[in-house]
């Protein structure tokens, strides 16, 4: 093979390569935006949580005071009672003591709700915490693969920095230039696999000449579509040797 046409191959696969792990650097920022978008959404339900448990507590709260108070009615009316003179004093504090009476009981009814509500409150802010502390635990792992990623695609890129170096120092001028000049306009692949006598990135098909100078993998060819430079990969021996063809003519 042309020793050009290897380096550039050779100088493709390590453009693609690092632009792999470009494009993955450049998404790491909103990829830790979404990672503490994840713990925030937690956060704010244990705080919803916290929140219905203490609106709750001090509902009950108020509703022991309720209670104190109508009881305390509750028995100033029967001593009251006790004392009446005639039956329409009695009459009245009965129909007190009655009417406080029934507020009691719907206080001790509405404190009965809250209370099992108050059940149910706890069960759930356990759920938000036990929640939390498994998002935080997933994203602290996240965190931890993304920065050993990142430390490998670093490395990575100055390793493929290193060897373009090699590559390029070796490449003759022209052909380089043809190469960065495709590269920039084709979205950085400037080379292109020729198959069964198409462009397999554009897919238009060559004219049969231009094939079958790519085959021979001896020069630098381009695509007169989208102007990638062919190359040509032989098919392995193992596909190569299949059963020969027999000849109807071979008589
Ligand atoms: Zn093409």
């Amino acid at each position: 093979m042309n020793a050009d046409l290897e380096r550039l191959i050779a100088l493709q696969k390590l453009d693609s390569t690092a632009d792999a792990a470009r494009k993955k650097l450049a998404a790491e920022p909103e990829h830790e935006l979404a990672l503490e978008a994840r713990l925030e959404a937690a956060r704010h339900k244990v705080a919803a949580a916290k929140e219905a448990v203490g609106v709750n507590k001090n509902a009950r709260a108020a509703l022991e005071k309720d209670v104190a108070v109508q009881q305390g009615r509750l028995s100033k009316f029967r001593e009251t009672a006790m004392a009446v003179k005639t039956n329409q004093e009695y009459h009245a504090v009965q129909h007190e003591i009655a009417f406080a009476q029934t507020e009691i009981k719907k206080i001790e009814d509405t404190t009965l709700e809250r209370m099992m509500e108050s059940d149910d409150l706890a069960a759930a802010l356990k759920t938000a915490e036990a929640q939390l502390a498994a998002e935080t635990k997933a994203v602290d792992a996240e965190r931890k693969t993304g920065s050993a990623a990142h430390i490998e695609m670093q490395a990575a890129l100055e390793q493929i920095a290193a060897e373009r170096a090699v590559l390029v120092a070796g490449l003759n001028k022209d052909v380089l230039g043809t190469f960065e000049a495709v590269s920039r306009k084709r979205n950085g692949v400037a080379m292109s696999e020729a198959r069964a006598g198409v462009c397999t990135i554009c897919h238009v098909r060559l004219r049969p000449q231009v094939f079958n100078n790519v085959l021979r993998n001896d020069s630098i060819l381009q695509c007169d579509h989208c102007n990638r430079i062919l190359y040509y990969v032989p098919i392995p021996a193992s596909a190569a040797t299949a059963p020969a063809d027999p000849s109807p003519q071979a008589t």
